[in-house]
């Protein structure tokens, strides 16, 4: 058997879906964005981002036979149309509105209310490309008209995230949901906790059934939500595999990036076992200690990228049948002050 899968980008999201590859047969090419050379015809073709330049390598690449999902980029890339798709398919979001020049900042507060987000359309990330919106405090819009969203900050009580895949046939598959922790607008931990969130569970699948339909999707993608009131409000969709996805290598039988691949070529894709309780923490910014290294119930994953601040390095898959193990684990690897806000929101969450 020689299945061959091209995937756009070369960062850890493509390494770990090569690595899935290997190991059930299947090839797969990390592509550069830049230098890329065109897979052959009968490969299938995928993504580990959303955003890429428009080059003459990424637009030859949109007219290979086998490059998938290209409705679902086109309306996921730009805010504005994810968030008018999620208002037409009627999948709750928080309130919005696409600024004008001709839009002031009461006209915002007016329509949103006091504590508002705006985002960029397109290309921001991990919380950049953002502000937060005051009433009390004057801030100069020029900058956002026409190409971002203005949205309610939403008072959420939790957010957590579901990764699903759809292949070609319809059928879909969903993980459990996760909880997520963010610190500077970076995922810094996801906690998979058995039964944790059953009781959104279903929502949520019926979310992310509404939005793969509508976009014929196939492959893994993630939804983040807020959890406002006791309901699930969409933040973010991704199409591909995600940083939240990542705990599945060592919390499933089947990996999310194991199942993207299962997806896209057409192999079986049953429901994935999900054992015990697993924590992913990124490592943000680290060199490389072999101390991770040290502990019988933790995984680590190494990207052996250039260290600089803010960069995800690489990150540590912890997993236990009990809850308590998993705090105790926690305690202790060895992680700089700044990994307190997490500590303390695991801790939390475990007691
Ligand atoms: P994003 O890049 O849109 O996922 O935003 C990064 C982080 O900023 C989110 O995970 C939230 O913690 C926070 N955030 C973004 N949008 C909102 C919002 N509308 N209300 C409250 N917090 C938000």
């Amino acid at each position: 058997m020689s299945m061959q899968v091209a995937v756009l980008g070369n960062g850890q999201l493509g390494a770990m879906l090569q690595a899935a590859g290997r190991r059930i047969g299947i090839e797969v090419t990390p592509m550069d964005i830049e230098h890329g050379s065109m897979p052959a015809p009968q490969a299938i073709v995928t993504t580990e981002r959303e955003h890429w330049p428009v080059n003459p390598f990424t637009s030859a690449l949109q007219q290979h036979p086998h490059w998938l999902n290209a409705r679902a980029y086109a309306a996921l890339v730009d805010r504005r149309h994810q968030k008018q798709m999620l208002d037409l398919i009627g999948v709750p979001t928080s309130p919005w509105l696409a600024p004008q020049p001709h839009t002031s900042q009461a006209d915002i507060h007016a329509a949103l209310g006091p504590d508002v987000f705006l985002k960029r359309a397109s290309g921001g990330y991990d919380g950049r490309g953002q502000q937060r919106l005051r009433h009390e405090v004057a801030v100069a819009l020029e900058d956002w008209a026409h190409m971002a969203i203005a949205e309610r900050a939403v008072r959420f009580e939790a957010e957590v995230s579901l990764v699903a895949a759809r292949n070609r046939a319809g059928e879909i598959v969903c993980y459990r949901l996760v909880e997520n922790h963010h610190h500077q607008g970076i995922l810094l931990a996801t906690l998979s906790l058995e039964g944790h969130y059953a009781q959104l569970q279903a929502e949520a699948e019926a979310h992310m059934r509404k939005v793969m339909e509508h976009l014929d999707y196939v492959g893994v993608m993630a939804i983040e939500f807020f959890v406002e009131d006791g309901r699930l409000l969409v933040n973010e969709i991704a199409p591909r595999v995600h940083n939240s996805g990542h705990w599945t290598q060592a919390g499933a039988a089947i990996s999310q990036f194991e199942l993207h691949l299962r997806a896209v070529c057409d192999l079986p894709l049953p429901q994935p076992e999900q054992y015990g309780n697993t924590l992913m923490l990124n490592l943000i910014g680290l060199p490389y200690d072999v101390r991770w290294l040290a502990q019988g119930s933790s995984q680590l994953h190494w990207y052996g990228k250039t260290c600089f601040d803010g960069r995800k390095m690489g990150h540590l898959n912890f997993f236990s049948q009990q809850r308590a193990t998993l705090a105790h684990s926690l305690s202790q690897v060895e992680l700089p002050a700044r990994y307190q806000s997490a500590r303390d929101w695991v801790a939390a969450r475990l007691a």
